[in-house]
């Protein structure tokens, strides 16, 4: 199976090389032959698929074809799609079969896509590592005793596979961005209201944003495209323009102002790590823009803050899941208490369960003002933060992780050490802003990401940055190991 990107099997498409059936075919073909190395995906979906690739080779050949017409991709499996399974790799939705679809998924249907299945991801989107998915683990194709990252862990492992092209994922503190750079891949988390939540099962509402996942900044494009703009369905999503992407991945950067923040090199981050974002940052210099040093003197706070708004939020977010109204239900409940109960003591794994007592217990009445209060307090200072960066730089520039792809079970039980995987990716969310990440290298066989984070609905100049990167490097275009 060739390393295809969407822009090659769109050029494919086009000239008629091979039919959306034929294209989809194989990506089904080689996920039923190989993915019992990955575990990437939850949900394979290919008698849909095949009606849909044939439906798009139909509107091919009328002249109807949207922008990503039979183009196969895959849903991280916390998008509702309708009729199909959407269980977030929980016990606790294993029987749920989607009702609607979501926002994303329908947009990018109307766009052509082909939806391939449904992916991989830690429970609820909690985790950095994709361990905590009742479905168990998923394997990084760059090394299969390493995790792929999370929470949107399998979505990149099918990607660096080569089991699908490209990929939805969704991003609270880190999900698209991190397991992008453990598996090589280029992810967009778009600035908070960009893309529409409605139908996205709800983590943290006030940090959860979907977005993209492929090999480059160009597909990511093509993707945002189909999935970005407002929605009424979800009253934090923006009526604004949705500029033309692919048009801006040229957009001139002489000039651009990059800053790469002091308190993102501390001792934490693996030193070839710290010498590949160099390097990068090398190239951008070539390219005409200019490096300042700037502070975030926030940063330190980012973790601990995150970490009792998202629980906090979470738990008001999965009060939903009672064993009445969908989903799994405790076996013979004696009374409506022991239905909660059980069903919830059965129902949610362990990371979610502490996730749900940490939030409930930050908003608990006596503690309020101590934790949630204050962690409200010191985001608005993170904010801050980034918006006095951005009076002298354009973007920022930093890693995405302190550490390449970590082994299997490594971390999983000390969820401390977990969380502080994500100390790049979370102010992000925080602050609401834009972010990419991107190939930069490897230490021994693993990929490096590189972070590029943007004003507020400024995904143009992260893409365009990114994408003349890539005309740069040969990163993004290696294939894992592991790969079909
Ligand atoms: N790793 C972070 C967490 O566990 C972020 C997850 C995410 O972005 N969904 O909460």
């Amino acid at each position: 199976m060739p390393n295809h990107t969407i822009a090659d099997i769109l050029r494919g498409l086009e000239a008629k090389t091979f039919s959306s059936e034929e294209i989809t075919q194989q990506y089904l073909d080689a996920i039923a032959k190989h993915d019992g190395n990955f575990n990437s995906f939850i949900t394979v979906t290919p008698d849909q698929a095949l009606a849909q690739a044939r439906a798009a080779d139909t509107a091919r050949q009328n002249g109807s074809a949207g922008a990503l017409c039979g183009v196969p991709i895959a849903h991280k499996d916390i998008f509702c799609t309708e009729g199909v399974r959407t269980s977030c790799a929980s016990k606790m939705l294993d029987n749920f079969i989607a009702p609607y679809n979501a926002t994303v998924v329908e947009r990018l249907a109307n766009a052509g896509v082909v939806t391939l299945g449904k992916t991989n991801l830690d429970e609820f989107a909690m985790g950095s590592s994709n361990e905590t998915s009742f479905y168990g683990a998923v394997r990084n194709p760059w090394n299969t005793d390493c995790v792929p990252g999370g929470s949107s862990g399998g979505s990149a492992a099918a990607i660096a596979a080569g089991l699908a092209p490209a990929a939805t994922g969704t991003d609270t503190g880190g999900s698209i961005r991190q397991p992008a750079a453990l598996c090589g891949l280029t992810g967009l988390k778009p600035t908070y209201g960009r893309v529409s939540r409605y139908g996205m099962i709800a983590f943290a509402s006030s940090l959860d944003q979907g977005g993209p996942m492929a090999k480059t900044a160009e597909d990511n494009a093509l993707l945002l495209q189909a999935m970005a703009g407002f929605d009424h369905r979800d009253s934090t999503s923006m009526d604004l323009p949705v500029p033309d992407y692919r048009a801006g991945l040229n957009k001139d950067l002489s000039g651009l102002k990059i800053g790469v923040p002091k308190e993102y090199f501390s001792d934490g981050l693996d030193p070839e790590i710290a010498s590949a974002i160099e390097a990068s940052l090398d190239e951008y210099r070539k390219m005409g823009a200019e490096i300042k040093s700037i502070s975030l003197p926030h940063t330190h706070l980012a973790v601990p803050c995150y970490y009792i708004i998202a629980p906090a939020e979470a738990s008001a977010n999965l009060s939903r899941f009672d064993g009445v109204r969908y989903g799994y239900r405790c076996e013979n409940p004696k009374d409506l208490d022991d239905l909660y109960t059980r069903t919830r003591a059965e129902g949610f794994g362990e990371e979610v369960k502490r996730r749900i007592l940490i939030g409930t217990y930050a908003l608990s009445s006596g503690f309020y003002d101590a934790y949630y209060r204050k962690a409200q307090q010191i985001r608005r200072l993170i904010k801050q933060d980034f918006d006095e960066a951005f009076k002298s730089v354009d973007i920022i520039a930093g890693p995405t992780t302190p550490n390449p792809a970590f082994a299997l079970g490594e971390k999983v039980s000390d969820p401390v050490t977990m969380y502080l995987e994500d100390i790049y990716t979370i102010a992000v969310n925080l602050a609401g802003l834009p972010a990419i990440s991107l190939p930069a290298g490897f230490t021994k066989g693993k990929p490096i990401g590189l972070q590029l984070i943007g004003r507020d609905f400024d995904e143009t100049t992260l893409l365009a940055a990114a994408h003349q990167y890539q005309q740069r490097s040969d990163w993004h275009q290696q294939a894992a190991p592991g790969s079909v």
